[in-house]
């Protein structure tokens, strides 16, 4: 299996890079984001419950995020690997992670981190906003989410250098040059 994880602060291209990675390699994407989203959409139980913590761009507690990724990747027992985007954010949902993916006998193969200034980041969900109608790229809730991503979700990252499974590709640049670095250390990885 190809279990890779895309990593990287809101706005540092994760969904755009994951659709071409998906067209590129068959693999099922699994955007946590996304899945709330649906849920919150389909007033779901699941949905209500975490609506608020969405709006506020607060995460949403790991055993409520853990829970949904396994029964997702169930659902896909025949995937040749997965994409996984917006997880794990916290090093609890790391663990978890590999645990739930040892248990299937399989593992992550590669984490790919997005760099982007916060500068950047900023500037481009400013330009989503106009779009997206997503209440949390409101300023004030995006400056929580840069701010959970740097007090919560970056120690994701040392848990996977340690493990040797992290690479570093600049986030900013154009779109197609950006796939073709991950697709060459895709490529290396599975070679
Ligand atoms: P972004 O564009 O900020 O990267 P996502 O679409 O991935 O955002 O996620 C939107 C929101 O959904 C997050 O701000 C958070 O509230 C919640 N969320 C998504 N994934 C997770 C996760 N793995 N753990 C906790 N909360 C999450």
């Amino acid at each position: 299996m190809l279990n890779l994880v895309l990593f990287g602060p809101p706005g540092a291209g994760k969904g755009t890079q994951s659709q071409k990675l998906i067209d590129h390699y068959q693999l099922v994407h699994i955007s946590t984001g996304d899945l709330f989203r649906g849920h919150i959409s389909n007033q779901t139980e699941l949905g209500q419950q975490v609506s608020k913590l969405i709006a506020d761009g607060e995460l949403v507690p790991d055993s409520i995020t853990i829970a949904m990724l396994e029964e997702e990747i169930n659902k896909n027992r025949g995937a040749k690997g997965f994409i996984f985007d917006g997880f794990p954010r916290t090093v609890a949902q790391a663990q978890a992670l590999d645990d739930f993916l040892e248990s299937k006998r399989s593992n992550i193969t590669g984490v790919i981190a997005l760099d982007v200034t916060e500068e950047e980041l900023t500037t481009r969900i400013a330009k989503r906003k106009a779009i997206s109608n997503r209440a949390d790229d409101d300023s004030e809730k995006l400056k929580k989410r840069i701010e959970e991503y740097f007090n919560k979700t970056i120690h994701v990252l040392p848990y996977y250098e340690e493990q040797g499974k992290l690479t570093k590709v600049n986030g900013i640049g154009d779109i197609e040059d950006i796939f073709a670095q991950i697709r060459q250390i895709v490529d290396r990885l599975t070679s």
